[in-house]
């Protein structure tokens, strides 16, 4: 009987329009993502605000479909209001909610737009040999520029009426790094050019990169959860059933005992009714960054040529890791470097700009035990090495 119910709730809540917010539903399946032991609360402590650099990758069909510079600068603007809590929408946010109301502390900087012509129909969600074809050069779309330091975003048509998906880091089956990104139909993607009611504030790319940061639906798993059985295992977003597709309901609105926070971008509300991440959404999406993509911290901002994918310096080495007193890295014969070091949480523990290549010594005897991550910097690229203080 109540798997009969949970079928039916499951029937009427499908997609009946010809488009809808988010794939995830579908890809979560069966694919319960589950939080990642974390460092919790203490990741939120003491940090600048974190600045992702985003290459946005248009793979386009139909001439509208490559859309303007114009669009893909306004996507970064929604962002940026966004992640800071600066969109006008937040200060209509009910009382009941303000408290947990998050500034993320999260920026994006745009450093490159790739524009690729393909004959691939619908190719944002088209796989070919088990591959997503929009992220390879050699299937009709563009590879993905290295995604442990860039945010990479397709921009393409898709062939199942979504608007977005996009993988969670901490998923059961992680994508390959070459596909790990956000996907966005042109016509759901920015706030001006061919963005179309109700997509037609960022929203879907907002919600994307939450599910990229590792955030879930609200609801927990699949379409909709009518017997509020499945969360989003963030404290502060009150358990719900529904997804509010398409909708922009008033509050309160009523759903497993308690008033729903409709509003949170990670639901399926209009464009125009969504309004805030969480305290708690923070800390987890902070805890992925800290866990999935340390690259981030530290990325640089300085724009990259899409015409050079390999943003990489090779010809680095790093002697003695595990490290206790000393470790050192061997540089190649050119110009000046910048090393920066970061901690787990993302904190500068050491920077320094040494000129000419050989064997460069860094004094590790103030560090504390644990992971840190070295950045090597190069006009423009950038090289990570993982170090290990142990003692
Ligand atoms: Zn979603």
């Amino acid at each position: 009987m109540r798997i009969a119910a949970l079928l039916l709730a499951l029937l009427a809540s499908l997609p009946l329009s010809g488009q809808y917010r988010c794939a995830n539903s579908e890809l979560w399946r069966g694919n319960p993502a589950q939080t990642p032991a974390n460092s919790g609360a203490q990741s939120v402590l003491q940090r600048e605000p974190i600045v992702i650099p985003v290459v946005v990758h248009v793979v386009w069909r139909s001439a509208p479909e490559n859309i303007t510079d114009a669009q893909v600068e306004s996507q970064i603007e929604v962002l940026n209001e966004d992640f800071r809590a600066l969109n006008a929408e937040a200060t209509t946010v009910p009382a009941i909610f303000n408290p947990v109301l998050a500034d993320m502390e999260i920026e994006f900087c745009l450093v490159a737009t790739t524009r690729t012509q393909t004959n691939v129909s619908g190719i944002g969600t088209r796989f070919e040999g088990g591959l997503r074809q929009v992220c390879y050069n050699s299937l009709g779309g563009h590879d993905a520029i290295d995604p442990s330091q860039y945010l990479n975003i397709w921009v393409a048509g898709r062939t199942d009426g979504a608007c977005g998906d996009a993988p969670l880091p901490g998923q059961t089956d992680p994508v390959p790094p070459a596909e790990d990104g956000v996907f966005i139909r042109p016509d759901c993607f920015g706030a001006s050019g061919i963005a179309g009611p109700p997509y037609n504030l960022g929203r879907t790319t907002t919600h994307e990169i939450g599910h990229w940061l590792n955030l879930k639906h609200l609801w927990g798993e699949g379409f909709e959860d009518p017997l509020c059985q499945t969360d989003d295992m963030v404290a502060d977003t009150p358990e719900q059933a529904y997804s509010y597709q398409d909708e922009c309901p008033t509050h309160p609105s009523l759903s497993c005992g308690t008033a729903d926070m409709f509003m949170n971008f990670m639901n399926y509300t209009n464009d125009a009714c969504m309004a805030l991440f969480t305290e708690g959404q923070k800390e987890r999406a902070w805890a992925a960054i800290s866990t999935y993509r340390p690259g981030l911290l530290g990325a640089s901002c300085n724009p990259v040529s899409a015409f050079e994918p390999q943003q990489t310096l090779t010809d680095i080495r790093l002697f003695n890791n595990p490290a206790d007193s000393w470790t050192a890295l061997q540089l190649p014969e050119k110009d000046i470097f910048e090393i920066a070091i970061f901690d787990q949480l993302g904190r500068l523990v050491f920077i320094e700009s040494p000129t000419g290549g050989g064997l460069f010594y860094i004094d590790t005897r103030s560090f504390i035990s644990g992971i840190y991550y070295i950045k090597i910097r190069n006009e423009g690229k950038i090289h990570t090495k993982k170090l290990n203080i142990v003692r």
